[in-house]
């Protein structure tokens, strides 16, 4: 495209109160670009004038030095093939002023004349605006030659059922699949359900039999019972799936996991190849049914409780699990004393089980039920820790709390054994303070439910990673990738999870759960049909695009791609696939070859973004500091910040990132010899409780800080110079200060000793 460019610069909100206008304009021009100024650049005016350039001068290269790209995004879109770059003025810049200190801590009035900091400030970002829009170019979306836009269910219980049916009303044809010989899982069993409805005290009939005949009376969804997924290749838009019948081993059963030292030594013929003679992931099934995008509701299995020895499941008796108990209840009257045990007690008594939730107590408040029901002189004891009945469901609980002969204690199980009088449970830390001694005729263990995940393949994907899911224990063994902002979403893109494979959920949590993992689905394949990308850049038009001839093969982007994007080929080099790609940049943060690039945001182009920051080689007060921002989680935060008008430090340059994964260390490099003296990466937190909407772009940013920290050491540099901080989007009144820190850090150590040279 040849570009033609135009450039804007909004007076209002404040900016041309504290900024040299003229001063900026300069910026712009001496950058290559000459920029117009109005008073209200959002407004029908400022729009208009912009729009005259486009229409009369064929403008397709617009710069606005206004506010925060975050707002008035409707008012600068100027249409196709117009591609806008925005320079935060406002946000950055002049609001944060007004709070804004003289040396002698005096305030500094807003209209007190120009403060030289703050003017060098909003003329760097102009430059880095108009070096933005030079570096980049309008995207064009990535097409697939064919497309199916069919979606896969894998599993037949209420969740794949949902699923089947909402992907139907949608409009899309479905293949539903299930391993067993007929649908409904496990709900089958069920003798009653939760109450639904007001006034929530009543179990409800089970309504499975009415879902399964929906679905299998509907023209659109074709269902395939003792069937599973042996092996799925491809991605969205072009899933390969390889169904099998189920139980019986296939070719596409899932390959032997080898590592990269493995791979390593099996190249060098140092160690035999495990799947050696079998069918590896460039090579897809001919005859594979086609999918745009996969459902995954392949549910739970019951936890085992038999680590729990002084319960006695497995050795005494009549100790039976919740979902053992729902089978006999299904099929018979239950005994007239039963103990229902929350919580493993022991050692560590505030615990419940592993994978049990609200679910697990109204499971037993439900089965407390069936004990009155079958038994007039019936008693359910119910020992808990903890109990759940979250939204309605609490009408529930009190009912049951009403009900003679149900009684509820919090106490921590010590020992269940066979006792003269059936079985005895004795518990200690009761409510009343005292040990108790219950007679009963069962014992009833809450244990959890383990998403199949934990156990089974589940997906058998012919990836370059593997077949899995990655990184399940971040979710203790549940398919998510960022259980906080995008639920339903795996870290295999068009893989959406729902109902027990996600979490434990009771029944109308289950049906709003694969609602919303279709409407993924959905929503993946018409953006796969758009050549644009999904959540959370969704409507993304860039992809990476690699320079393959200079690729050294050092599978570093194929490793880190945190969704598996990249399959390779035996020598390594990289073979994308672009519909599988979240557009988080990681890959081009690895590369050290710098080959990795998008239309509109590339290696060149955020290290001319440092280079047009002007640095000072001879003032000692003016020491630079380039702030790499995350865009999801700090941007927001600074904006806020200047919101709020707190003080920021004038020595710092904000830099937007899509992700701290995708920063490459040349950019810090850059920064260091362009005589910057700190350079700091702001990302979400990282860990057990992580916010990144990449899963792990800051960890890995961390690591590669730490690595080019050893280098700057060995040029004699401070490697505390560069760092990492973790903010979280409601960090915004901490950030100020976070920054001063680290700027206090720098000059402390003085200014960057390569300045100047
Ligand atoms: S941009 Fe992100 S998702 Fe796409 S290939 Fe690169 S690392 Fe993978
Ligand atoms: S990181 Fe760069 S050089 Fe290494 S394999 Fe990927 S594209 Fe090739």
């Amino acid at each position: 495209m040849s570009k033609v460019y135009g450039a804007y610069l909004c007076t209002g909100c404040g900016i041309g109160d504290v900024l040299d206008v003229d001063g900026l304009k300069s910026a712009a021009s001496e950058s290559g670009i000459e920029m117009q100024e109005h008073a209200c650049l959002c407004g029908a005016e400022g729009r208009a004038l912009i729009e005259k350039e486009v229409n009369d001068n064929g403008v397709n290269s617009v710069v606005v030095c206004a506010c925060s790209p975050r707002v008035m995004q409707n008012e600068f879109d100027f249409g196709e093939g117009v591609m806008t770059t925005r320079g935060n003025l406002r946000e950055h810049v002049a609001w944060t002023a007004a709070a804004a200190e003289t040396e002698e801590g005096e305030e500094a009035a807003e209209t007190e004349g120009v403060d030289e900091f703050l003017q060098e400030m909003g003329e760097d970002y102009v430059r880095m605006a108009v070096t933005r829009a030079q570096k980049s170019e309008l995207p064009e979306p990535y097409q697939l030659e064919t497309i199916s836009k069919d979606i896969l269910v894998m599993g037949g219980g209420i969740a794949g059922l949902t699923a089947a049916k909402e992907a139907s009303r949608a409009g899309y044809q479905v293949t539903l699949v299930e391993k067993a010989e007929v649908l409904g899982g496990k709900a089958l069993g069920w003798r009653k359900m939760f109450p639904t409805s007001y006034p929530y005290t009543d179990l409800e009939a089970p309504s499975i039999e009415q879902m399964v005949n929906d679905v299998t009376g509907d023209a659109n969804i074709t269902v395939k019972t003792t069937c599973e997924v042996a092996r799925i290749g491809g991605a969205p838009g072009q899933f390969s799936v390889t169904l099998k019948a189920a139980g019986i081993d296939s070719e596409w059963d899932a390959p032997a996991k080898v590592t990269v030292d493995e791979q390593e030594k099996i190249d060098k013929g140092e160690l035999e190849d495990p799947n050696a003679g079998m069918k590896v992931y460039t090579e897809l099934n001919p005859d594979a049914d086609m999918f745009g995008a996969i459902v995954c509701a392949t549910g739970w299995t019951p936890a085992d409780a038999s680590e729990y020895e002084h319960l006695g499941y497995g050795t005494v008796n009549n100790v039976v699990t919740n979902a053992e108990f729902e089978k006999l209840a299904k099929t018979g009257k239950v005994p007239a004393r039963v103990a229902f045990i929350q919580s493993p007690g022991g050692a560590e008594h505030d615990k419940d089980f592993p994978y049990t939730n609200s679910v697990t107590s109204l499971v037993t408040l439900k089965q407390a039920r069936y004990v009155r029901d079958d038994n007039p002189d019936g008693q359910a004891y119910i020992l808990y820790q903890h109990m759940r009945a979250p939204g309605n469901t609490e009408l529930f609980y009190k009912g049951m709390q009403e009900e003679d002969g149900v009684f509820m204690t919090k106490a921590a199980v010590t020992k269940v054994e066979e006792g003269s009088d059936g079985l005895a449970v004795q518990a200690a830390d009761t409510l009343l303070g005292e040990d108790l001694t219950i007679n009963v005729d069962m014992v009833v263990l809450a244990a959890g439910m383990v998403p199949t995940t934990v156990n089974e393949p589940t997906i058998n994907l012919s990836y370059r990673q593997g077949p899995g899911f990655l990184d399940l224990d971040l979710f203790d063994g549940y398919a998510d990738s960022n259980f906080i902002c995008f639920p339903y979403e795996t870290r295999r893109t068009g893989v959406y999870t729902c109902g027990g494979v996600r979490k434990a959920e009771t029944m109308e949590e289950t049906i709003d759960d694969a609602t919303g993992a279709t409407l993924k689905a959905i929503q993946c394949i018409e953006s796969a049909n758009r050549g644009v990308s999904v959540h959370p850049r969704s409507g993304d038009m860039t992809y990476p695009d690699f320079f393959m001839s200079r690729c050294t093969q050092c599978k570093r982007c194929t490793e880190e791609c945190p969704f598996g994007a990249l399959d390779d080929d035996e020598k390594g080099t990289p073979l994308p696939n672009p519909t599988r790609c979240r557009r988080c940049g990681t890959c081009m943060g690895a590369c050290p070859e710098r080959i990795i690039n998008f239309s509109d945001y590339n290696v060149d182009m955020i290290g001319s973004m440092v280079k047009a920051i002007e640095v000072p080689d001879d003032d000692e007060d003016k020491l630079r500091v380039a702030v790499f921002v995350c865009e999801n989680d700090a941007y927001p935060a600074i904006d806020m910040s200047g919101m709020h008008r707190n003080k920021m430090n004038r020595l710092v340059r904000f830099i937007p990132v899509r992700c701290l994964g995708s920063v490459n260390m040349v950019w810090i490099k850059d920064a260091m010899s362009a005589g910057m003296d700190g350079a700091l990466l702001l990302g979400c937190k990282y860990g057990d409780d992580y916010q990144c909407h990449f899963v792990k772009g800051s960890e890995i940013a961390n690591k590669r800080m730490d690595n080019i920290g050893e280098t700057l050491g060995t040029l004699g540099l401070e490697p505390e110079r560069c760092a990492v901080r973790q903010i979280a989007i409601s960090d915004y009144d901490k950030i100020p200060g976070i920054i001063e820190e680290f700027v206090e850090e720098v000059i402390e150590m003085g200014p960057n000793p390569f300045k100047g040279f």
